[in-house]
């Protein structure tokens, strides 16, 4: 297999230093740079945790992109940021696997044509974990028989999105296979704004922000007499690496976008 150059974005963040570890110990991957936002050290050797290695710091993503030769970027930073970076990629011919969720719709579109326009793959995975996308693919699936459907997604507290892109992610999948439904009474009332959670065509979203927790959902299917509950938990950020991974080799083979490691993952 050829040795694939990858750029991480965010290599401070909790995802990011996941996501350097596994480069650097895949052996058909190479770290070729980092982008950071400080630039308190030039190597990433000079960073607690990462002296066994060897790559640049670059703290502006254009002058990154055109001076580092790499094939894929993997971006874990902020929603902006995120957008910035994929786009930015895509002009100079590096691929982009973005982790970073809270991309809008309108966002998406844009990349859609910026791949088009490349001929360049780029694959964005609001979960890459493969136990979570199951449990979205087994939601979508119940849906068929449970159309009564709320959804409750529960992460960290330091997480800047909300509804999490999963959650959203699940609710766009189950609309898929769903007849258009207005849960709860007709007559249904807040009294405090918010109690019912977001509304996407019908369905709720809670979401949870607890110091503690990860990444976590529940998906509860209601009906007369009976409760299915499909629920993933991530304990860890290692658990999101098996699709990171997934997703810089495939990349490599593809040239349009792709949103979802379930449209990946065989
Ligand atoms: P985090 O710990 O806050 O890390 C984000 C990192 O991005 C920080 O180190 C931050 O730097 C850095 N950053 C911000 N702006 C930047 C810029 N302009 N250039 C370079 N780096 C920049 O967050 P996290 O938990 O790792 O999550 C990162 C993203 O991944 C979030 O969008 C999160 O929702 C998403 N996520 C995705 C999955 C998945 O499976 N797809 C799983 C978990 C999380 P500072 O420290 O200086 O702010």
């Amino acid at each position: 297999m050829e040795t694939i150059k990858v750029i991480v974005a965010g290599p401070r963040g909790r995802m990011g230093r996941e996501a350097v570890k596994l480069i650097h110990e895949t052996a058909h991957f190479e770290l070729a740079a980092v982008l950071d936002r400080k630039q308190d050290y030039s190597n990433i050797k000079h960073m607690e945790g990462f002296q066994d290695m060897d790559a640049p710091v670059y703290t502006d993503a254009e002058a990154c992109f055109s001076s580092v030769k790499a094939d894929v970027l993997v971006d874990l930073t902020t929603p902006e940021t995120g957008m910035f970076h994929t786009e930015a990629a895509l002009r100079h011919g590096i691929r982009p696997v973005v982790g970073t969720t809270g991309f809008s719709g309108e966002d998406l579109e844009k990349l859609d044509g910026l791949t088009k326009d490349t001929g360049l793959g780029c694959i964005i995975a609001p979960n890459f974990a493969t136990g979570a996308v199951l449990m979205m693919k087994f939601s979508q699936m119940a849906a068929k028989y449970f159309p009564d459907i709320e959804i409750i997604e529960m992460h960290h507290d330091q997480k800047l999105d909300a509804p999490s892109g999963t959650a959203v992610k699940t609710a766009d999948l189950i609309s898929k296979v769903r007849e258009a439904k207005t849960q709860g009474h007709q007559n249904e009332k807040e009294t405090i704004q918010g109690a019912r959670g977001a509304d996407v065509d019908g369905m709720h979203i809670h979401s949870v922000r607890l110091p503690g927790l990860v990444a976590h959902q529940q998906v509860m299917f209601g009906a007369d007499g009976q409760m299915l509950t499909i629920r993933h938990d991530s304990f860890n950020r290692a658990s999101f690496m098996s699709g990171v991974r997934l997703a810089v080799e495939t990349i490599m083979k593809l040239d349009v976008l792709v949103y979802g490691l379930e449209n990946i993952m065989e």
